[in-house]
């Protein structure tokens, strides 16, 4: 076996349907008495029953989370809660309010309990980032690791099925990535390949029944483990690509990841086998890049650049940009090469192997 090291993170997970019913126990159970509650303006209603149920532990309710968390808004949260003297914040919602959340905790030491309500997986990882003059940066601190993540399907019925599908791919993407880092191990792997296995089996189902809070559990419970795996270990092209072009082109998170993933794969494909042949068996397909692309297709998801609002002149750009500080990958990163990966995502061809020269 390869050697290894291996830091498991600290944090509580409480997970079930109806397990919102003890955020109060939770919020206790860190010594926390008064709780802002953080949410984006959309999901201000979900919000606002949840800062009711709290009674007296509310302190008050801070609905601006916006995608990227700009330092102003981090900052404007920052005061709020001090002015309302909270002892904790309470994020419902996505990568974007738990981030706000993430961004408090930074320079407060505030603690942080994450109620996700899609499948980003950022409630288990302790990176952050923050969006300053346009330039967003991102950092890993332990102080911005949620203290407490309460997982309950129920808050995900209202998540739209197109958003659904995306961000499950989303968590998706954390998971085969997990299986071929620099840093993977065996613990992380299994999380990862288990990952995959519910993302996998839950997503065909979620496009006939929606509603159905099983599927919509599992889903959750692909989604954790996701996250648990993109906080355990470092992450490669496919996440470095998704970031350039979400950060320089402005295209949407969770669409990026869903196109990106399976030519990410198919590029990684050769120098990582055993990862591959994991992933694939986890989604029994015999092929992982072919069988995400494929199953992408079955339901109806993004498979082009240039449906979700990319240029076909910026390429060359992204190109540039993805490979200037590259992560850590399996296969060395060439210009040629992610200049091919970019023209197969962006026309939406099947993920072939990639041969484009430097
Ligand atoms: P999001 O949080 O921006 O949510 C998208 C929209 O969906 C928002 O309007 C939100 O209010 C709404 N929404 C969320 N859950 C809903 C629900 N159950 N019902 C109805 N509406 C709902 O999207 P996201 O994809 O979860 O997060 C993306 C952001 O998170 C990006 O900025 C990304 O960089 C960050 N992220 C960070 C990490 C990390 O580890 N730091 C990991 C993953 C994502």
């Amino acid at each position: 076996m390869k050697a290894f090291a291996y830091n498991a993170l600290p944090g509580r997970v409480v997970f079930g349907t109806g397990a919102l019913q003890h955020l109060q126990r939770e919020i206790e159970r860190i010594g926390a008495k008064r709780a802002l509650v953080l949410s984006t303006p959309q999901q201000r209603g979900q919000a606002e029953d949840i800062a009711r149920s709290l009674g007296e532990r509310c302190a008050g309710l801070y609905d601006r989370a916006v995608m990227h968390v700009p330092v102003e808004t981090a900052r404007a949260a920052r005061e709020e809660a001090k002015r309302l003297s909270a002892d904790c914040a309470v994020a419902v919602g996505g990568g974007s309010t738990v981030g706000l959340g993430k961004a408090i905790a930074l320079e407060s030491n505030l603690p942080i309990l994450a109620i996700p309500t899609t499948y980003a997986g950022s409630e288990m990882t302790p990176i952050y980032g923050l969006t300053e003059n346009g330039q967003k940066r991102t950092g890993r601190d332990a102080r911005v690791l949620p203290k407490t993540v309460i997982y309950d399907p129920l808050l995900t019925l209202s998540l739209p099925v197109p958003l659904s599908i995306t961000s499950a791919l989303n968590a998706m993407a954390h998971c085969v990535e997990a299986l071929y880092a620099e840093d993977a191990n065996p613990v992380v792997s299994l999380m990862a390949e288990e990952g995959i296995r519910a993302l996998g089996r839950s997503l065909p189902k979620l496009k006939a029944n929606p509603d159905d809070i099983e599927v919509r559990s599992d889903l959750l419970y692909g989604a954790w483990l996701a996250g648990a795996a993109l906080g355990a270990v470092g992450m490669s092209i496919h996440h470095k690509l998704c970031h350039t072009l979400g950060g320089s082109f402005n295209l949407p998170h969770s669409d990026v990841h869903t196109v990106i993933l399976p030519h990410a794969a198919a590029y990684n494909r050769a120098a990582a086998p055993d990862a591959m042949a994991r992933a694939a068996a986890a989604l029994s397909v015999s092929d992982a890049p072919l069988g995400i692309w494929e199953l992408e297709k079955s339901l109806g998801a993004p498979l082009t650049l240039k449906e979700i609002g990319m240029k076909e002149v910026d390429l060359d750009r992204a190109a540039r940009l993805a490979t200037e500080r590259p992560y850590y990958n399996p296969r060395p990163i060439e210009l040629g090469a992610i200049r091919a990966l970019l023209d197969n995502a962006f026309h939406g061809r099947k993920p072939a192997e990639i041969s484009g020269q430097d």
